[in-house]
């Protein structure tokens, strides 16, 4: 690695030092890699690139990241809300009554507030916030995805509580997205009387705090609960696999299914489960493109591209806020790449690339064992609308049919395998 290098993840953080020291805080684990750089790394035509980057740096302020920098990931959560895309209470609501208090709008009027970025990156998504008004050190990192799945997801409202749980992942090496996730199921087990927690109910903001220390010490409840909520539904029984909040074992991320069905359908076929970061097809739901609520076959051709992109944007390694930036992307993406590495690898060849990145991961999880089943979402987000909007409504039959129409967008066979997709032969990349 050289001084130059810069590698920017997103739900998988990485942190640069002079010893090349790098912390992966990924779904569900840390990892720490150390790698020792002995030589620099040559670029191709690094005058061109330096204009380049200048230049991309300069289109990184406009508009298409305006938000990111002001309120960082959270910029749009009062917006979820408005749309009952927020998932509340465990996913048996789209919209929290006192969303506005976990707001970034409204959490840093209460305390104090600073913006960092991972390195060279000119928008500085991440926005750290003090604990309380008291505290003057801002030192708890805030995303949107923590906030609605340490607060709305479990019903609590209290942001000081929201942050401290968020702090205490941190800590613990917890992601936040499947702790959380797995908290409110448990939560509403415990409501409904298939888990004996009597102190663990939703709302409870001391019940957070003591069921996140009992999953990483997997002491009590903790046992049960450090399996993630698929494996706590198999061990529980009776109903609690229909609202077991995963899809492939990964819990969902903060985009309500239902109020965002071209999602709904990237969430559930997607490689690695419900991973908001290989598929961002929600950008679909709220662009006006398709009836969010009823995307119809529209869905599928947004939901192949977004996989693609995402596909190629980690391969890559740049940030995903840039695809926003990006008015050419496959084109911009060749153009870096060879002034990276002096390769010549036209936009369509890097198409081709992306799509097999995907048919790759398809295939290794075939070899995995994988089944048809497992592309699909929770059954009751298949079963029942949402309480606040009834056009907010997945029919599973429809939802099978639109299934299928992404197997044959992908040139997959009609159970969705993909052994007679070829590897690229002759090679298009380099
Ligand atoms: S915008 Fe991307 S590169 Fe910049 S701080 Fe956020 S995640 Fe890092």
């Amino acid at each position: 690695m050289s001084d130059k290098d810069v590698l920017s993840f997103h739900y998988g953080w990485t942190y640069q030092t002079p010893a090349r020291n790098f912390v992966f805080e990924n779904r569900g684990v840390a990892t720490s890699v150390a790698v020792r750089g002995n030589r620099r790394c040559e670029w191709a035509h690094p005058q061109a690139l330096v204009e380049y980057s200048r230049a991309l740096s300069q289109r990184s302020f406009g508009p298409a990241t305006a938000k990111y920098r002001e309120l960082g990931t959270a910029a749009n959560l009062l917006a979820f809300n408005r749309l009952h895309a927020l998932p509340t209470r465990n996913f048996q609501r789209g919209s929290f009554p006192e969303a506005e208090q976990l707001a970034p709008e409204q959490l840093s009027q209460a305390r104090a507030r600073a913006r960092k970025s991972c390195a060279a990156c000119t928008i500085g998504c991440e926005h750290l916030y003090a604990l309380d008004s008291t505290s003057g050190s801002a030192n708890v990192r805030v995303e949107y995805e923590s906030l609605f799945a340490l607060g709305s997801l479990c019903g609590i409202s209290d942001a000081q509580a929201v942050l401290a749980a968020i702090k205490q992942c941190d800590e613990l090496g917890l992601d936040t997205i499947s702790a959380g996730g797995t908290i409110a199921f448990a939560m509403e087990c415990a409501e409904r009387g298939l888990l004996y927690a009597p102190w663990l109910r939703f709302g409870r903001a001391e019940a957070l705090a003591r069921a996140l220390d009992e999953m990483a010490a997997r002491r009590g409840l903790g046992e049960l609960l450090a399996e993630g909520s698929r494996r706590a539904a198999e061990a529980l029984g009776g109903e609690a696999a229909a609202f077991a909040p995963h899809v492939k074992g990964l819990e969902l991320p903060g985009y309500e299914p239902r109020a965002l069905q071209t999602m709904a359908l990237g969430l559930a076929v997607n490689a690695r489960g419900a991973d908001h970061n290989r598929s961002g097809a929600y950008e679909a739901d709220f662009s006006g493109q398709v009836d969010r609520r009823n995307p119809g076959l529209a869905a599928v051709q947004h939901v192949v591209q977004s996989e693609d992109r995402a596909a190629l944007i980690d391969s890559l390694i740049f940030c995903k806020f840039l695809r926003g930036v990006l008015a050419d992307f496959y084109g911009e993406c060749s153009r870096m790449l060879h002034l990276v590495t002096g390769w010549n690898v036209t936009p369509e060849e890097l198409r081709l690339c992306a799509r097999e990145i995907v048919n790759a991961r398809k295939r290794f999880n075939q070899r995995a064992g994988w089944r048809a089943e497992e592309d699909t979402l929770p059954p009751r987000l298949l079963e029942q609308a949402l309480p606040e909007d009834e056009r907010a409504r997945l029919s599973r039959q429809q939802f099978a049919g639109l299934i299928r129409a992404y197997y044959r967008a992908r040139g997959w066979s009609e159970e969705g395998m993909c052994d007679e997709c070829e590897p690229l032969s002759g090679g298009a990349c380099p």
